[in-house]
């Protein structure tokens, strides 16, 4: 039993100010209760920060979408506009956990998540990330679930969210409100790859609290979707999964945004794909050449060897499915 203080924030000031002082933010609570209750986390301050107004999605000139850091994994999936303008966030929804925890997890939280590494949440285990300077117990063992991609001697962990899978594809920035004002961080460059640091995850300071996400106006007649593979069809993290959004006019391919779950220590963007696809016209030939491209610069472990040809095959086929030739 680890004593902790509960307090909710009435204001996002007041929030960003708890926070400050070293209280930790909790709304839906999916992630932080479960690493309290297995003693991984032992925050003695909480801050609840469910009650703030970060609840809205809209849409923002030009055609881009703001979803507010408190509405819930269920509400984003099923919102319309989500649905028509961005079919990639919502399947990547849909796909993720339980119908339950869709219904209580937040947006922020998702992206905020901490790994699924077992060795992370075994607290007997050697993990860096848990306990800086212990050594990582995945690199000899069981390592078939961890990441081929951003890897570090320190850390092999993947990211588990799929929706920020698709949020790095779309190039979505977070929105930020810290005691030194607001701020608004590419999407790829707030999740940190673990480098020397495993333990930090997130390009966020002491008392930031995310306001919402933000995917960029894109154009009109973009079409996207989510892939993921996994071990059983519901309730399981990505072995490997592939966001793509395409925009095509006069049969030719004019922007294209690829990421790829599962495989990377954070969500993985995929310029190489992305540039073997610009202003090419769809065929089979073309996916599977852009597709081979998924995997460079994967260095696998003893056990995920298997994910460098399974990466490279879901990123075929949801190209194939996405630009309309399957
Ligand atoms: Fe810990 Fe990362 Fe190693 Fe897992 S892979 S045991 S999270 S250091």
């Amino acid at each position: 039993m680890h004593p902790f203080s509960l307090v909710k924030a009435d204001s996002t000031r007041a929030a960003v100010e708890a926070g400050r002082r070293g209280g930790r933010f909790i709304a839906g609570g999916t992630t932080l209760v479960d690493l309290m209750r297995e003693t991984v986390e032992r925050p003695g301050r909480l801050v609840d920060i469910d009650g703030l107004p970060l609840r809205g999605i809209t849409t923002t000139p030009g055609g881009g979408l703001r979803i507010g850091a408190l509405v819930r994994m269920a509400e984003a999936a099923a919102d319309s506009r989500v649905r028509v303008m961005f079919p990639v966030v919502s399947q990547a929804l849909e796909l993720s956990a339980s119908a339950q925890l869709r219904n209580m997890a937040t947006i922020g939280g998702n992206i905020m998540q901490r790994t699924r590494c077992t060795y992370f949440r075994d607290v007997s285990a050697d993990c860096n990330k848990r306990r800086p300077g212990s050594g990582c117990a995945a690199r000899g063992g069981l390592n078939r679930t961890h990441a081929i991609l951003g890897t570090s001697e320190h850390c092999v962990a993947t990211h588990a969210s799929d929706v920020a899978v698709a949020f790095a594809a779309l190039e979505a920035r977070v929105r930020l409100l810290g005691p030194d004002g607001e701020r608004s961080v590419p999407f790829a460059g707030f999740l940190l790859p673990p480098g020397g640091t495993p333990d930090r995850e997130q390009a966020i300071g002491r008392g930031e609290l995310i306001t919402a996400v933000e995917i960029p106006p894109l154009p009109r007649r973009l079409r996207s979707g989510y892939l993921k593979v996994r071990d059983r069809q519901s309730y399981e993290f990505a072995l490997t999964s592939a966001a793509v959004a395409l925009h095509l006019r006069g049969g030719v391919i004019r922007a294209a945004k690829v990421a790829a779950g599962g495989v990377g220590t954070v969500p993985w963007k995929l310029p190489a794909v992305e540039r073997e696809l610009l202003g090419e016209r769809p065929s089979e030939r073309l996916w599977a050449r852009a597709a081979e491209r998924a995997a460079d610069g994967a260095r696998p472990l003893a056990h995920n060897g298997f994910k460098v040809e399974l990466l490279k095959r879901t990123v075929e086929r949801q190209l194939r499915v996405v630009g309309g030739t399957r």
